[in-house]
């Protein structure tokens, strides 16, 4: 809450009043009056005002609106740090020129499948495996993921190919055990809003992948960055993953002008999954190329050797050699934004 319009015509004695609630709070008012209506600006430490006591102040008698031009996300926004935030990642910078790829499966399977699948990514110019251990899946009857077992996987491919993990926690009890495997924990769209594992994964010394929920606004996603970084882990990384519409032709709808909106509103990274985003591996390549286009930092791709043997998200994975030819055909674009792949 950092300015006050009133009503025209609003009593002296509503903003008198109005003034000594804002002293209550250890604020001060500058009041400005014009020919049509008096705004009054607050002066003071306006980020400790609470979402609540700023409702509360809407409903007083002549206020007409509360406008904050301070974000209630502070660590996150750009007025906080104007610099972009560059996280390094065993030597793997997210967040500098070089667009980092993250590809491999939905679901971790099997080891064999996963050591194969990292080769293929690395090969084609990714920079980090992905797959899941722990699988949050709509049916209590689908494939939950091999847990500590998958995680061991790949640690077996990153040890064959260098490449660094992103999996995926669902629950704070499995902190332990992410930390001994993972490079980067992911916090699926599904727990964007946990905010007792995102103070969790804020405690830690670990790089974070933080999606945005299914139906979140950028600054519900913010709000939960800075869970994050209020317990002292300044190492978020945003990804945009689709968000619920009522557009049924594709799984969800990806929200490309996330990306640009994010660089003005915050310091921090943004990666782009396409996959889950269209839903359907055939739009993977255009949404791919688009999100390099918009000023994504990185994508996240599910890539499969089969997927139509898939144990999730078959559907939606590229073939390693459809995802050798997408990571060529996004460099031009790449070097026509200033960037590389
Ligand atoms: C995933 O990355 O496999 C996943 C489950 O993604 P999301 O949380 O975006 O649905
Ligand atoms: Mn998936």
């Amino acid at each position: 809450m950092d300015i006050i319009v009133l009503r025209p015509g609003t009593s002296e004695e509503a903003l008198k009043h109005l003034i000594k609630k804002l002293e209550s709070k250890g604020l001060s008012a500058n009041v400005s009056r014009g020919t049509e209506r008096t705004i009054v600006g607050v002066i003071g430490d306006t980020s400790k005002v609470t979402e609540e006591e700023e409702d509360a102040i809407r409903v007083m008698t002549g206020v007409e609106e509360v406008m904050r031009i301070i974000k209630p996300y502070k660590l996150a926004s750009r007025e906080f740090k104007s610099d972009n935030t560059v996280i390094d990642v065993n030597g793997r910078i997210i967040g500098g020129k070089k667009i980092q790829v993250i590809a491999g499966p939905c679901s971790v399977e099997n080891k064999e499948m996963m050591i194969s699948i990292a080769g293929e990514v690395k090969k084609a110019g990714a920079s980090f495996i992905r797959g899941g251990a722990y699988k949050p899946r709509t049916s209590p009857y689908a494939f939950q993921g091999l847990g500590e077992e998958g995680l061991k996987y790949l640690a077996d491919a990153r040890e064959e190919t260098g490449l660094p993990i992103v999996t995926e926690i669902m629950d704070p009890r499995d902190l332990d055990v992410m930390l001994k495997y993972a490079d980067i924990i992911q916090i699926g769209a599904r727990n964007m809003q946990n905010f007792r594992l995102l103070l969790e994964v804020g405690s830690v010394n670990k790089p974070v992948l933080l999606k945005r929920g299914l139906s979140s606004t950028i600054k519900e996603w913010l709000m939960s960055a800075e869970y994050i970084m209020s317990r002292g882990n300044h190492q978020v990384i945003l990804c945009e993953r689709g968000i619920r519409t009522f557009e049924t032709a594709t799984r969800n709808t990806l929200d490309l002008s996330a990306v640009p909106v994010l660089k003005q509103l915050t310091h921090l990274p943004v990666v782009v999954d396409p996959s889950h985003g269209v839903g359907k591996w055939d739009l993977v390549a255009p949404m791919s190329k688009a999100a390099v286009a918009a000023g994504a930092d990185g994508l996240l791709i599910e890539v499969h050797p089969n997927p139509e043997d898939a144990m999730s998200d078959g559907e939606q994975s590229l073939k390693p050699d459809d995802f050798y030819k997408l990571m060529q055909e996004m460099r031009p674009i790449a070097e026509a934004v200033g960037r590389e792949i």
